[in-house]
């Protein structure tokens, strides 16, 4: 845990008790504070306790002696409406920050100069936070990593010298961090999302561009510069005099990591030098995964890694759970778990990453379905359709793509390697990418993703991935 000794002596309101705000309250706690923990939930409520936190309803409670409100990210800040305890904390003018805030204000109190590499943008985020703690770790340095993924930011091993923390911020939680000033700031991307808690595409884009503005004297900006309102983002860090350096995934550079087919290629002044090579690594499929690898490579180098070790370590990341996952091979037959796509963007980087695909989608179907991806469907030899979505896919898929409704994942497993196995394919692909939320069949992506796994693997004769 980082202690958080900011708030020493001060009392302060922690709002929303999931992981991360329990892991606030007890932060701010060991650092001296004194904490007034609450949320809408009694469930949560009786975490708290359970965890011997002080818990009082905001409510009722006299506001005049908060010090602050730390909000769970998760909570409506502005839009669509702000939650009743941040109107609260405002009408008694008690800021209202995030844990990523309390994570800043310390790591400035504290004299340690622990790097901080801050990540952000709408996909990819916990890609390329895992593979830049993978590729630091992998050099000897004291990595810890969190934020967005996995552990809490205050639950990571406390602030020292040379630790570096690499952390997955999300725009929710960039909202709640004003002092927000990271050594690295790395955005990858921006595209429509969560529109509804930011209200507008700007206000979005905003948020996303503060993790490189904030970034410290004597640090660096790292920006994918394949969208409008990223490119716009890294002009104007570099035309306030900061450094930037760029990253594509679908052009050269004159300066900057680009991917260059299955290469990773630095620019500097136009002179080229291949960096990296992904070609055969399973776990950095894609042409997203090329953006991911590209901006974790800039890190590295930042850190001093040189282009031999970070081959090295590329070569043994092992990939995220439910993102493209290979679960293993059954003959000549590849298994691939994609659960975590759940609407068609993600579930396009899928289909575009593979031929001769045997594919599983459906669940609980988003707005649009599967139409926008039309032109991916000459890759697929057939669907099997499950959940919710089954019919409407169907349709979509009618007199385009052989498809038959499985229902649930078990049936469709079974067909889907029936089918693989018969194919004249030399690599068929059993690819389990539903575009389409798991809540009709499952509790959540990572469960679908697991039965998913779980059936392939009791398969007889498949290799599991090792
Ligand atoms: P996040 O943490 O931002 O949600 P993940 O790394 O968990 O991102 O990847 C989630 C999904 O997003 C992947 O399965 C893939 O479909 C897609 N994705 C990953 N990286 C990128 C990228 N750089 N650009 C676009 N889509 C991506």
């Amino acid at each position: 845990m980082i202690p958080v000794t900011v708030f020493a002596g001060r009392t302060v309101a922690v709002f929303g008790l999931g992981g991360s705000g329990l892991a606030s309250a007890r932060a701010l706690q060991a650092g001296g504070a004194t904490v007034v923990c609450f949320d809408d939930s009694a469930a949560r409520i009786e975490d708290a306790k359970a965890a011997g936190l002080p818990t009082n309803d905001l409510r009722a409670t006299d506001w005049s002696g908060v010090a602050a409100l730390v909000l769970a990210p998760g909570v409506p800040l502005t839009h669509p409406k702000p939650h009743w305890v941040v109107d609260k904390a405002r009408d008694n003018d008690v800021e209202v920050i995030g844990d990523i805030e309390l994570f800043c204000r310390e790591r400035g109190a504290s004299g340690f100069g622990c790097p901080f590499v801050a990540i952000t943008g709408t996909n990819g985020k916990s890609t390329t936070t895992a593979l830049t703690a993978h590729l630091l770790r992998s050099a000897g340095l004291d990595v810890q990593m969190g934020g967005n993924i996995g552990v809490p930011i205050l639950a990571l091993a406390p602030l020292a010298q040379d630790r570096v923390y690499v952390i997955e911020v999300s725009s929710y939680q960039v909202d709640l961090a004003p002092s927000l000033k990271p050594t690295v700031g790395v955005l990858l991307n921006i595209s429509a999302d969560h529109l509804d808690r930011h209200g507008t595409m700007e206000n979005y884009a905003a948020l996303k561009a503060l993790v490189p503005a904030a970034v410290e004297p004597g640090g660096v900006a790292i920006v994918g510069v394949d969208d409008a309102w990223s490119r716009a983002a890294a002009e104007r860090v570099a035309g306030a005099g900061r450094p930037v350096v760029q990253i594509s995934a679908t052009h050269p550079l004159r300066d900057g990591y680009y991917a260059d087919g299955s290469r990773i290629v630095h620019a500097s002044g136009g002179k080229t030098d291949v960096v990296a090579q992904l070609a055969g690594i399973g776990s950095l499929r894609g042409a997203h995964n090329a953006q991911n690898a590209a901006a974790a490579i800039a890190v590295a180098r930042r850190f001093g890694l040189d282009p031999a070790a970070i081959q090295q370590a590329l070569t043994t990341f092992p990939g995220l759970p439910h993102r493209m996952e290979e679960v293993g091979r059954r003959g000549k037959s590849l298994y691939i778990n994609d659960s975590k796509a759940t609407n068609a963007d993600s579930a396009a980087r899928a289909l575009a990453s593979f031929h001769d695909i045997f594919w599983i989608a459906g669940g609980k179907p988003k707005t649009g379905g599967i139409t926008p991806l039309a032109e991916y469907f000459p890759r697929i030899r057939k669907a099997y359709l499950i959940g919710e979505a089954a019919q409407e896919f169907a349709a979509t898929l009618e007199g385009k793509v052989p498809y038959e409704i499985s229902g649930a994942m078990p049936a469709a497993v079974e067909a889907a390697s029936r089918d693989a196995a018969a194919s004249d394919a030399a690599e068929p692909v059993v690819l389990l990418s539903p575009a389409c939320a798991s809540f009709d069949q499952y509790k959540n992506f990572e469960v679908r993703g697991a039965a998913f796994r779980d059936i392939v693997l009791g398969l007889p004769g498949v290799v599991p991935k090792s």
